[in-house]
C-alpha cells in the first residue's frame, strides 16, 4: 500500500466482489488508471456464493479467460432444480440452449477473484488496495470526488473523477452518498457452516434439499461440504435457545449421508449467521458517483444469480463509460450524469425481472416451506417444455445478457 495518504485516479471502485472485481479488470484492461479498494485482508470466506453461470462462462470467454479459470477446481452442473420431501424436481436444463458452456461452473469465490485480480494486475493503471475500508465521500462544488477509506497504517484517501459503489448489499458508499434503497424484504436469513467430505459422498457440486419446512443447500469444497442452514427471518435467537442438537438432527434428516458426522458441529460457533437482503436504488448515480452490484439492488441467494447480475452490470458499465472516461482522464472534464444514469437504464429490466423471479420464489415456496406449510406443487407446470425452456435460459442466461466489447490496451509486459 501506498505510503502517502492521497492516492489519485481516473476511477475509485469502492469493493472488491464479482462487480468491482470485473469493473476493476475491464477499465484497466481498456487504459483506464483505476484504483480498488477491498475492506477484507484477502477473497477467504465462505459465505461468498459459488456459482458461475453460462452468461458470465461467456464474459471470461470473452476476456481470454475461460481456459484459466476452468483449470481451476470446480464442478459442473447443467441442470438446476432441488430435492423436496426426496423427489428431485429439475427446472432448468442448459444443455438444450445451444450455448458455449451449458452449465453452471461451482468455483470457490476467492478462485474466481484471484483469476480477475491477477489478470487486472498486469496492467500497470490498476491498483488494488486491501484491508481499505471505505467509510465516506470527498466532495467539491456538489460534486463526489473521491472516497476516504480506512487501513491499519490509518485513514487514507482517493481523489477520482468517478467512484464506484461496488461494496455489496450493506453498501458504505450508497449510505454516504444519501442513496436508500427500496426493501422488498425476504423470509429468510441464513446459517452456514462445514461438514466434512469423504470420499464416499456423492460427488455431486451442490444439493438443495427441502423437508418438513426445513432447507439447505450443500456445496461440495472438495474436503467438506459448505452448508447453508435456511431460517425464517427472526428466527435465530429461538434456534439458538434450542441448542445445537435440533440443527444437527434437521440437517442430518435432509442430507442423510451427512448424520454418521453432523456432531462436527459442536456450537454455534461453528456457523455463521448470514443476513439475506432484496433491495433496489430507484436512482443508480450521483455526480461523480455509480452504483452497481449488490450494492444497487441485494440479490437473494434464490437460484444464485446474484454474482452473474454483479458481473453483467460491471460489463454494462464499462461498455457505457470507457470512452467517455479515457476523455475525462485526457481533460479533466467532469462525467456527465447522464452518462452514469444510461447503466441503470440498461441493467434496470434484467434487475427487476430477476428480482421479480427471486420475491415469486420467496412468497410461494420458501416462506410457506419456513412456517411448515405445504407449497403448491408446482412440478407439472415445471416439466412443461417451453416452461423449462425459458427457465433454462431466465437462469443461466438472464434477461439481456451483457458481452464485452470495450477493446484492451496492451497489458504490461507482453505474453498474454
Ligand atoms: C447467504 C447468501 C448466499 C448467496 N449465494 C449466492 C450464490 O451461491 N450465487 C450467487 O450468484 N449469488 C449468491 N448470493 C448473492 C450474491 O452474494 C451477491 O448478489 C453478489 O455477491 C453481489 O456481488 P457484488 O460484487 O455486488 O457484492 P459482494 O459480493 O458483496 O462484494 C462486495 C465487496 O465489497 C467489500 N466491501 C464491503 N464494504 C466495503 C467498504 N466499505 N470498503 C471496501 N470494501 C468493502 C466486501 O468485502 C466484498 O468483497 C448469495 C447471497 C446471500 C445473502
Amino acid at each position: 500500500m501506498s505510503g502517502s495518504t492521497t492516492t489519485t485516479a481516473t476511477v475509485c471502485v469502492a469493493g472488491c466482489g464479482p462487480a468491482g472485481a470485473v469493473l476493476g479488470l475491464l477499465l484497466a484492461r481498456a487504459g483506464i488508471e483505476v484504483v480498488v479498494l477491498e475492506k477484507h485482508a484477502d477473497f477467504l470466506r465462505d459465505f461468498r456464493g459459488d456459482t458461475v453461470h453460462p452468461s458470465t462462462l461467456e464474459v471470461l470467454d470473452e476476456l481470454g479467460l475461460a481456459g484459466r479459470f476452468l483449470e481451476l477446481p470446480h464442478h459442473k452442473v447443467s441442470t438446476v432444480g432441488f430435492v423436496r420431501d426426496g423427489r428431485r424436481l429439475d427446472v432448468a436444463d442448459f444443455s438444450a440452449l445451444g450455448l458455449k458452456y451449458p452449465y453452471i461452473a461451482f468455483v470457490p469465490q476467492w478462485d474466481l477473484l484471484h483469476l480477475l485480480v491477477s489478470e487486472a494486475a498486469r496492467h500497470p493503471n490498476f491498483r488494488l488496495l486491501l484491508q481499505a475500508e471505505a467509510y465516506e465521500l470527498l466532495r467539491e462544488d456538489g460534486r463526489i470526488t473521491g472516497v476516504r477509506f480506512r487501513t491499519p497504517d490509518g485513514e487514507q484517501q482517493v481523489r477520482a473523477h468517478l467512484t464506484v459503489a461496488a461494496d455489496g448489499r450493506h453498501s458504505a458508499v450508497r449510505r454516504a452518498a444519501g442513496l436508500r434503497p427500496r426493501e422488498f424484504g425476504a423470509p429468510m436469513d441464513v446459517l452456514q457452516f462445514r461438514i466434512s467430505r469423504r470420499d464416499t459422498d456423492p460427488d455431486e457440486g451442490y444439493h438443495l434439499r427441502m423437508a418438513g419446512g426445513r432447507s439447505v443447500a450443500v456445496i461440495n469444497r472438495g474436503s467438506y461440504w459448505n452448508i447453508a442452514y435456511m431460517i425464517r427471518k427472526g428466527g435465530y435467537d429461538d434456534l439458538r435457545r434450542a441448542g445445537i442438537q435440533p440443527l444437527r438432527d434437521d440437517v442430518a434428516g435432509l442430507v442423510g449421508f451427512l448424520s454418521d458426522r453432523v456432531g462436527e458441529l459442536t456450537g454455534f460457533d461453528d456457523t455463521r449467521f448470514l443476513e439475506v437482503r432484496l433491495d433496489r436504488l430507484r436512482r443508480w448515480h450521483a455526480p461523480g458517483l455509480l452504483a452497481i452490484g449488490d450494492a444497487a439492488h441485494a440479490m437473494s441467494p434464490i437460484a444464485g444469480v446474484g454474482i452473474n447480475l454483479a458481473v453483467q452490470d460491471a460489463v454494462a458499465a464499462a461498455n457505457l463509460l470507457t470512452e467517455r472516461l479515457r476523455r475525462t482522464q485526457d481533460t479533466g472534464e467532469p462525467i456527465p450524469g447522464r452518462v452514469t444514469a444510461a447503466v441503470r437504464r440498461r441493467r434496470w429490466v434484467p434487475t427487476v425481472a430477476t428480482q421479480g423471479l427471486q420475491r415469486t420464489a420467496q412468497r410461494f415456496g420458501i416462506d410457506r416451506a419456513l412456517r411448515g406449510q405445504a407449497a403448491p406443487d408446482y412440478s407439472a407446470i415445471a416439466k412443461l417444455p417451453f416452461v423449462r425452456t425459458l427457465m433454462s435460459r431466465l437462469l443461466g442466461v438472464g434477461v439481456r445478457p451483457e458481452h464485452v466489447r470495450v477493446p484492451a490496451a496492451p497489458p504490461r509486459g507482453q505474453g498474454r
